[in-house]
């Protein structure tokens, strides 16, 4: 795992670690964005629905990382599921983020009736190189299943809730069984979870916090992560993991944390 990228099927190089910025303002999401790629982070995970893709942009912009070290993920909000509303949702996000392609395309949540549509217009960003990867996010086994009766191309990702609380791991071991990469959001808990003894009490050996433990442990785990800050402080912090390394025991301490507890909507029965 110490390989900083994780391989997709096609070839594409992702980082294992980014930043994610849902509930970072507009206006403070390019400082968040630069100060990250200041700190050695090359991923930033926006999506329509944050309403801060200008601000990422702004910042990409503002950084003197060049633009094609930097992994990019937007994704299709609800509303705008279907084929015609998603390619044009999809030209939308590139305008706002004003760049020319992004590296990773992501349909937000499973909207029945509506998924297999808006792929058909993923494939096709995909084949004209707009985007470099075309995954899903909140998709179960059975979305998933489902989607390939129809799709030609195989989601390359599936973001997906997870955090020592909500181990997900009979879906994450579907997905490892479909070469399709595990990306989990809330990998913190946001923030409900980081003092928690044991997580604790394994960062004082290190000379970690509790953040740097699990973001570890999704690491280890060999699950891409985006812990989202707006603190210049705790992006850098968050980014400080390199530099140590979890026991298998510790790594099974704090899988037993599971209690299969969402902070989020169930992928099967959300309302929005
Ligand atoms: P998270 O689990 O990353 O937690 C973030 C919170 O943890 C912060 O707001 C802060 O309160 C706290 N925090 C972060 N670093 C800290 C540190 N070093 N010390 C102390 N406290 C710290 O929560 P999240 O924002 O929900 O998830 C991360 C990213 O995942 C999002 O920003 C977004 O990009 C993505 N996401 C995607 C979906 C989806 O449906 N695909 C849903 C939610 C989030």
């Amino acid at each position: 795992m110490d390989n900083m990228y994780k391989e997709l099927t096609n070839g594409l190089k992702m980082p294992r670690l980014g930043l994610g910025v849902w509930r970072v303002e507009d206006s403070q999401a390019a400082d968040a964005v630069e100060w990250a790629l200041e700190a050695g982070y090359r991923m930033i995970d926006t999506a329509k629905v944050y309403k801060n893709e200008k601000g990422v942009g702004e910042g990409i912009r503002r950084s003197s990382v060049p633009r094609e070290d930097i992994f990019v993920t937007t994704k299709l909000w609800n509303d705008d599921q279907g084929y015609e509303s998603a390619l044009k949702a999809f030209d939308d996000s590139l305008e706002r983020l004003g760049l020319d392609y992004v590296d990773l395309y992501l349909i937000h949540w499973p909207v029945a009736g509506k998924y297999k549509d808006s792929w058909k217009a993923l494939e096709e960003i995909y084949a004209s190189g707009r985007a470099r990867a075309i995954g899903v996010s909140n998709f179960h086994q059975h979305h998933i299943e489902d989607l390939m009766t129809t799709a030609t191309i195989k989601p390359l990702v599936d973001q997906i809730e997870i955090h020592p609380t909500l181990t997900q791991e009979p879906l994450r071991k579907y997905l490892d069984d479909e070469s399709i990469a595990v990306e989990a959001w809330s990998p913190l808990g946001q923030g409900t979870i980081l003092e928690t003894p044991e997580l604790v009490k394994i960062g004082e050996k290190y000379g970690k916090s509790a953040a740097q433990v699990i973001i570890r442990w999704h690491l280890q785990n060999d699950i891409i992560v985006i812990p989202k800050s707006s603190h210049e402080g705790r992006i850098k912090e968050n980014f400080d993991v390199f530099d140590f390394t979890l026991t298998p025991e510790e790594i099974k301490q704090i899988n037993e944390l599971n209690i299969d507890e969402r902070l989020g909507s169930d992928p099967d029965s959300f309302d929005f």
